[in-house]
């Protein structure tokens, strides 16, 4: 989609730190990141968030848990575990409309999430 955010540094016209990319989903590093390990999974097809899902198919919404498990099961910090979080609208403080999944760790978390 023009003028989204992150379907620009899906194409490379916005420079990232890229750490997986397969034919339906890029993974880079958060810009400002909330923990040691912050990392942005999106799906290449531009979908505005979780509530618009159903416009992906099933091997796309797939695609994008297989991803983050892949790049959290080949990164030592995430031995400990990690969190996933998608924000979704403003009550979420969703700031950009392209879905995409936090992967949050290399630290102990607070329990409480919001
Ligand atoms: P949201 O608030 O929509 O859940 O998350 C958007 C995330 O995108 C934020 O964590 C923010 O730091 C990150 N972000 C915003 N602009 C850029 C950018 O230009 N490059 C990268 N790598 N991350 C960005
Ligand atoms: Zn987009």
């Amino acid at each position: 989609m023009d003028n989204c955010l992150f379907c620009k540094i899906i194409k490379g016209e916005i420079p990232s730190t890229k750490v997986f990319e397969n034919d339906q989903v890029f993974a880079f590093k958060d810009i400002n990141p909330q923990t040691p390990f912050h990392v942005l999974v999106v799906p290449k097809k531009h979908v505005s968030s979780v509530a618009e899902i159903d416009q992906l198919s099933n091997d796309e919404i797939a695609a994008c848990l297989l991803a983050i498990r892949q790049i959290a099961t080949s990164e030592s910090s995430l031995s400990g575990g990690f969190r996933i979080i998608s924000n979704c609208g403003a009550d979420a403080c969703q700031s950009v409309p392209h879905l995409h999944f936090h992967i949050l760790g290399g630290t102990r978390m607070a329990e409480r999430m919001a």
